[in-house]
């Protein structure tokens, strides 16, 4: 028999709930035992069960595909990407190798590029025009080829080998060689590592500096070069005479330098103007180069001042021969505008390595000779000597004192009558200045008013002198003597001095004649205009001029006429000789008559004989000074003399 089978649907509970949900079931009749059996679900329950596996499966599907999706796109953007760094890099080389020229050629160095063995490869516009060459020119050229010599061009291998790899970058002074026309340039280099056309390869920026050599070179010149006289100047012999003498040291070799001196050149300035006496100093630095030499230096040290460099001439045979030319190359007048000038040296020589071996010590011993040179009369030379120094180092402590003395008050006045010629009355009394040593007791003032003057010390003393003259004057106003005092061509030239006397004058309350003040010519020929108008206003004030050493100097008693001088003295010098020579005798009478005719008096200076006075009062002459009546004295003294 066969069995009996059918689904069916049934509503039925679920497992431990009082739900009830449809359930299908198959379900199989079995005959034989009349039963059936089935086997079921709850179709709701399954359902979601079912959906819930569906639901998540779909979710796995999406992200893969998702994650699928992503992947793609993000190979795509790197295949991209990576594509745009590959066209750029193609670009830039494209670039690189094409327009690099257009670049390079807007710079205003010179750019070349060369490979390792200095082979040019590359090079601008400028390269070639520097080198005189085209740039397919350059290219068969080597760095050898383009420098001045071979040991340049090894130079230049070997820094870009060691320098280069420090820094990066290496800059240095290089002399080129234009290979065509064979001249030499002087150029800057800035040498680079780079790479060219995927070889290790340099770039050259080559900058041309002649210009700024020239112009470096002409700043040297400046510094080291006379600008008058082109000759080189006294920083250069500091640098080149230290030098030959660290040589000289070494090699024990020996030379003398010599100090030049022009002789009165500040008359040749101010007579004739700076720019005379500039063409003066041009024509006599010609003169001194006419002996230049391998062994010879010749340098202007500043001023009217020169010197000589005289290297392996150290036998004093030698030395001296030298000086001797040198003095002797002016003996010759010097032409100027068709007009002849004579013009003489002192010149002061110093030895090396005796008398020093820095040429600071040379220097100043060569002066110190100079120094002796003019004492001694000018127009010659002297040899140093180490006595020199000694006087040197007293003539420091001499200055050192005098400061001292006149802080201390160490100074006195004496007094020396002048007597009128005929009655042999006092008429006038002249103040000199002597310093009251505490070492060396009363020194004279031939001793020390030269270096007052040369320390500018006078100043302060020519003020003291005035005060204590006038302040002597004052108390011998009733007695109608005149009392004079000296006065110094440093003292004249201050501003100050007009105002200064004229300040003291009426301070005293002194009358017109009652003082005077004693000048040398030297104060007229320094500066004459400015000299002229303050002794005019010192005299129109009523301050009495006297002009001191008559003869010594250059005046003619013509130009006396146009003087603000009211007496004139006549040196010791002229008066020494009037009985015992005749034509001496007969200047002396011929002055002070000429004088008396332009309306001036005269004062005979340094009669020491009654002869002398007897002749000067027959000549004319108003007032006799001298030894004859009295030497000069204490002020207690000259008033007994009253
Ligand atoms: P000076 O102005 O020509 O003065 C005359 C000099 O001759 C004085 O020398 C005087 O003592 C000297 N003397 C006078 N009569 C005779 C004589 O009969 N025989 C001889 N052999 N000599 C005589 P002192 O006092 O030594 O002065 C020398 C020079 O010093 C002066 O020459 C003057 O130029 C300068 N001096 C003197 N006092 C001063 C001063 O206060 N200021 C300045 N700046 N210079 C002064
Ligand atoms: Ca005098
Ligand atoms: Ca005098």
């Amino acid at each position: 028999m066969t069995p009996w089978a059918s689904f069916v649907t049934y509503d039925y509970y679920l497992p431990d709930r009082w739900d009830v949900e449809e359930k299908l079931s198959f379900v199989i009749g079995i005959p034989e035992i009349e039963a059936y059996i089935g086997a079921g679900m709850y179709v709701e329950s399954t359902y979601k069960r079912l959906g819930a596996i569906l639901t998540k499966q779909r979710a796995g599907y999406l992200a893969i595909t998702m994650f699928i999706l992503i992947s793609l796109l993000v190979y795509a953007l790197i295949l991209l990407r990576s594509n745009q760094r590959l066209r750029r890099e193609i670009q830039e080389r494209i670039y690189a190798e094409n327009n690099l020229g257009t670049v390079f050629d807007t710079i205003h160095d010179g750019i070349m590029i060369h490979d390792e063995a200095g082979k040019i490869l590359h090079t601008n516009k400028q390269a070639a025009i520097m080198y005189g060459l085209s740039r397919e020119e350059m290219l068969n050229y080597k760095i050898e080829g383009l420098s001045a010599d071979p040991n340049m061009a090894k130079r230049w291998l070997e820094r870009q080998e060691k320098t280069i790899d420090g820094q990066g970058y290496v800059l240095f002074e290089w002399e080129a060689e234009r290979p065509l026309e064979k001249t030499v340039f002087d150029v800057e280099i800035g040498l680079r590592k780079t790479r060219w056309s995927g070889r290790q390869a340099y770039v050259a920026a080559v900058r041309d500096i002649t210009e700024r050599k020239q112009s470096m070179e002409k700043i040297h010149r400046l510094a080291y070069f006379d600008n008058l006289t082109g000759l080189p100047n006294r920083a250069y012999i500091m640098n080149e005479l230290q030098a030959r003498l660290d040589q000289s040291i070494a090699g024990s070799e020996t030379g003398a330098v010599f100090f030049i001196d022009v002789d009165n050149f500040k008359v040749v300035n101010d007579t004739h103007g700076h720019l005379f006496g500039d063409r003066m100093l041009v024509e006599i630095a010609k003169r001194l180069d006419t002996l230049s030499s391998p062994q010879l230096s010749l340098l202007r040290l500043g001023g009217d001042e020169f010197l000589i460099l005289a290297v392996n001439s150290a036998e004093e045979s030698q030395v001296r021969r030298l000086a001797d030319q040198i003095r002797g190359l002016f003996d010759e007048a010097i032409s100027i505008d068709n007009t002849s000038f004579h013009i003489t040296c002192s010149i002061g020589v110093a030895v090396y390595p005796r008398d020093g071996s820095t040429m600071e010590e040379l220097l100043k011993y060569a002066d110190l000779a100079v120094f002796k040179a003019k004492n001694r009369g000018k127009d010659r030379w002297v040899l140093y000597d180490s006595s020199m120094a000694l006087e040197l180092s007293k003539r420091t402590e001499l200055e050192k004192r005098l400061r001292e003395a006149y802080r201390k008050g160490e100074f006195i006045l004496h007094y020396q009558p002048q007597i009128a010629a005929k009655s042999g009355r006092v008429v006038g009394i002249e103040a000199l200045i002597r310093w009251q040593s505490p070492f060396d007791g009363l020194v004279f003032p031939g001793e020390f008013i030269t270096v007052a003057e040369e320390i500018g010390l006078i100043n302060e003393i020519g003020k003291w002198v005035i005060e204590n003259s006038f302040a002597f004057a004052k108390s011998l106003m009733h007695k109608g003597v005149c009392v004079s005092c000296n006065v110094s061509p440093v003292q004249l030239n201050q501003s100050s001095f007009v105002t200064d006397v004229i300040e003291a004058f009426d301070r005293f309350g002194l009358k017109k004649g009652s003082v005077a003040l004693e000048i040398t010519e030297s104060c007229l020929v320094e500066s004459f205009g400015d000299t002229y108008s303050k002794l005019a206003k010192l005299r129109d004030y009523g301050i009495m001029i006297y002009l001191d050493d008559f003869g010594t100097g250059y005046s003619s008693l013509n130009y006396m006429k146009s003087l603000p001088i009211d007496v004139l003295k006549i040196d010791k010098s002229f008066i020494d000789n009037i009985t015992a020579d005749a034509v001496e005798g007969q200047i002396v009478k011929t002055i002070v008559a000429l004088a008396r005719e332009i309306g001036l008096k005269v004062i005979a200076e340094g009669v020491e004989v009654e002869e002398q006075q007897a002749y000067l009062a027959a000549c004319g002459c108003n007032t006799i000074q001298g030894y004859l009546f009295s030497r000069p004295v204490t002020e207690a003294e000259i008033l007994d003399l009253l």
